[in-house]
C-alpha cells in the first residue's frame, strides 16, 4: 500500500472496497458515494525561465538545496490551470511576467509523491522583485554557463537539456 492510497473515503468516511473498473483493473471504490477514489499526489511545475538575451533565471533556495541553484517551482492550487500556476509562481518568486510557456517533459518523484512537469517560460529581462520568504538569491546566467550550477542528476538538468536539444542544431 503506497503512502497516498486511501483506505477510507475522504468524502464520507466509508471503508473503501476494491472494484473492477473498465480497463483499470481493481480500484479503490466508495459504495456510498458510488465513485472510484484515486490515489493522491502533488503536481509541481518546474520552470526554466529564459529571457530575450538567452539568459536563464536561477534561484538560491537554501530550503531546497544548499549546493545547487534551482529553477522556479511551486504546487498547483485546486481550480488553477497549470498555465495560471506557472505565471503566479514566476511572479511571486521573481517579479517577472511570463510571455510564453512551453511544455517539455515530466517525471514522477516517488519520495515526495509528486508529479513534476518541466516547462520553459519566456520573459523579457527586467529587474527582479524576489520573494523575501522563499528565495535567498536570484540570478541571470548565460544559457551555457547555467548548466554547471544545476544538480546534474536533477530534474532541472533534464529540462535544461531538453531545451538545449530543441533550440540547437547540434547532434546530441
Ligand atoms: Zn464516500
Amino acid at each position: 500500500m503506497s503512502v497516498n492510497t486511501f483506505n477510507y473515503c475522504p468524502i464520507c468516511g466509508s471503508k473503501l472496497i476494491k472494484k473492477e473498473i473498465g480497463d483499470e483493473g481493481k480500484m479503490a471504490y466508495c459504495d456510498t458515494c458510488n465513485k472510484p477514489i484515486f490515489d493522491m499526489f502533488n503536481v509541481t511545475p518546474i520552470i526554466m525561465v529564459i529571457n530575450e538575451f538567452n539568459e536563464v533565471c536561477l534561484l538560491k533556495q537554501n530550503y531546497i538545496s544548499k549546493t545547487f541553484l534551482v529553477f522556479i517551482s511551486g504546487y498547483l492550487k485546486k481550480y488553477e490551470s497549470v498555465e495560471e500556476a506557472i505565471k503566479r509562481e514566476v511572479f511571486e518568486e521573481t517579479g517577472l511576467t511570463v510571455d510564453k510557456i512551453e511544455y517539455h517533459l515530466s517525471s514522477f518523484h516517488e519520495a515526495t509523491q509528486t508529479l513534476r512537469l518541466g516547462f520553459v517560460a519566456y520573459v523579457k529581462k527586467q529587474a527582479f522583485h524576489k520573494s523575501e520568504k522563499e528565495v535567498d538569491e536570484i540570478y541571470w546566467f548565460d544559457l551555457v554557463e547555467a548548466e554547471k550550477y544545476l544538480n546534474p542528476n536533477g530534474f532541472s538538468t533534464q529540462i535544461y537539456l531538453s531545451y538545449r536539444k530543441k533550440t540547437s542544431n547540434w547532434n546530441w
